[in-house]
């Protein structure tokens, strides 16, 4: 009785990695037997298998078979293994041509009918499989997501036997052409829908072209939310590499949620406050990117910020200072990467009203000492602007809509510039910048030094935070377009550090 190798991929992280799924059909009690570290999802494809290659008009061999997928001592998880699994077989069993499938890899879900269904972390195979120099077969429901790649590698088959067809070459597959997105802006939302509160624009305005962290302090109602989801509409577009990087992201996390109508949108992500550890930084068997990683080239914004545990608040300080996130298990390591920048928004204590223009706060200083301690000093100095929202008054809810009010379009392209001019001096944004280049980049007129020096004594800044009020005075210089760094650009950044 016959043999066969067949390949198909796995993810461990962001890679795809290569795995042999042999098999073997020889005679003795019938059976079948999956070994070299199959979780639940894989063991289970047996019943899978089976069962499409009956439906699908070919035999199921009525023999001893086993498939051994190798490397044996990588685990392997997930449904993708169905496909090659099946080819194995009908190959070891000389049903379909044996040297035919050394071309191709395989990736697939099986239903019982023989369809072939979408697997997790397509994009990311592809690429691995273009460098392996072989083409992909897989299932048509990827469509949408494999249409981004600019490579013809890939076939893509309804069922089964249109796979085995091909193989057979009785009828072609398809390739995918590649179809080119536009760059295009598709909000729903825009800045202009926000009146008033024109101190927490101009500070958002600034976290948008300087790439900073922001978190806002305000009463409830009073439009910290509604600011922070029109916030993704002042950045810029991605780049077609960075808006990959993040298709990357969600293919591997299996959000089923693919449209190349926002495909150059930078990411936003607002978990909620209940979010566990794992579903913010990532983790679980096998291995997933959390929402940290969702937000990468984008926005992560946690409302209610005092709300979320401590500990899981912590968990964003590494991500926060690297930019990336190491997840390790025992049996296997991950790195994502986390580059995204942070806007939080908090009420003032736990009723909401403390220090508010007409209303009363009924909570004891003990409580809101308590309430503001769960987010940590390290976790506070990572976020370059803090900034008070105050609630709207009534006379200004019935003033009617600015017509003349700025919008998204007008902010979004002075951001632009501004990011530009940064770029072109030191190739990254100010957010970005280390503590010995801030110092050389944001140089002080030596007649600021007295009052700046004065003025971190009062405010009892820690080294770091110096850092960070730095590069937000050069990041409002830069929105002025002044080379150096002036005494007002410093006061006014300096106004951003006073609170919690
Ligand atoms: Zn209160």
């Amino acid at each position: 009785m016959g043999i066969a190798s067949i390949c198909t991929r796995t993810l461990v992280g962001m890679n795809a990695l290569k795995v042999s799924v042999e098999v073997h059909i020889s005679n003795g009690l019938p059976g079948f037997s999956i070994v070299g570290l199959p979780e639940a999802a894989v063991r289970e494809s047996k019943d899978r298998v089976r069962s499409a290659i009956i439906n699908c008009n070919f035999e199921f061999p009525c023999r001893k078979i086993t498939v051994n997928l190798a490397p044996a001592d990588l685990p392997k998880a997930g449904s993708g293994f169905d496909l090659a699994i099946a080819i194995g077989i009908l190959s070891a069993s000389q049903q379909i041509d044996n040297q035919s499938t050394y071309e191709y890899e395989f990736i697939a879900e099986l239903a019982l009918s023989g369809q072939l269904r979408k697997v997790n972390g397509i994009i990311p195979t592809v690429i691995a499989v273009g460098k392996n120099k072989k083409r992909l077969i897989t299932s048509k429901q990827c469509v949408d997501e494999l249409t981004i790649l600019a490579n013809n590698n890939v076939l893509v088959a309804n069922t089964l036997l249109d796979v085995c067809n091909h193989l057979n070459k009785k009828i072609m597959l398809g390739s995918v052409k590649h179809t080119f997105i536009k760059n295009s802006v598709n909000y729903k939302i825009d800045w202009s829908d926000v009146k008033s509160q024109l101190q927490a624009k101009k500070a958002l305005e600034i976290a948008a072209s300087g790439g900073h962290n922001l978190l806002m302090i305000g009463p409830p109602g009073s439009g910290k939310t509604m600011l922070s989801q029109r916030f993704i509409t002042l950045l810029p577009l991605l780049s077609t590499e960075k808006a990959l990087e993040s298709a990357v992201i969600y293919s591997v996390n299996g959000y089923n949620q693919f449209d190349n109508k926002t495909f150059y949108h930078p990411p936003f992500r607002n978990p909620h406050h209940t979010s566990s550890p794992v579903a913010l930084v990532g983790g679980g068997r096998p291995i997933k990117p959390g929402e940290i990683s969702l937000a990468h080239n984008g926005v992560l914004f946690l409302d209610e910020l005092a709300e979320f545990p401590r500990h899981v608040l912590e968990t964003l300080r590494e991500p926060l200072e690297s930019g990336k996130i190491v997840i390790s298990r025992a049996a296997q390591q991950a790195e994502f990467p986390a580059n995204f920048q942070l806007i939080a928004a908090m009420n003032p204590c736990p009723c909401g009203y403390y220090n508010h223009q007409t209303l009363d706060c009924i909570c004891s200083m003990e409580k809101i000492h308590r309430y503001r301690n769960k987010l940590s000093g390290p976790l506070l100095d990572r976020i370059d602007i803090h900034c008070h929202v105050d609630s709207i008054l009534q006379d200004e809810l019935i003033i009617p809509i600015d017509d003349n009010a700025k919008t998204s379009e007008t902010i979004r392209e002075s951001v632009s510039h501004t990011q530009q001019i940064q770029l072109q001096r030191q190739g990254k944004l100010n957010a970005h910048l280390p503590p010995r280049e801030t110092e050389t980049i944001c140089q002080i007129k030596k007649e600021d030094i007295k009052y700046l020096s004065q003025a971190l004594q009062t405010l009892h800044l820690s080294a770091r935070s110096y850092h960070r009020m730095l590069r937000v005075a050069r990041t409002i210089a830069d929105m002025n377009e002044s080379t150096v760094v002036c005494r007002k650009h410093i006061q006014h950044s300096l106004t951003f550090r006073q609170l919690v």
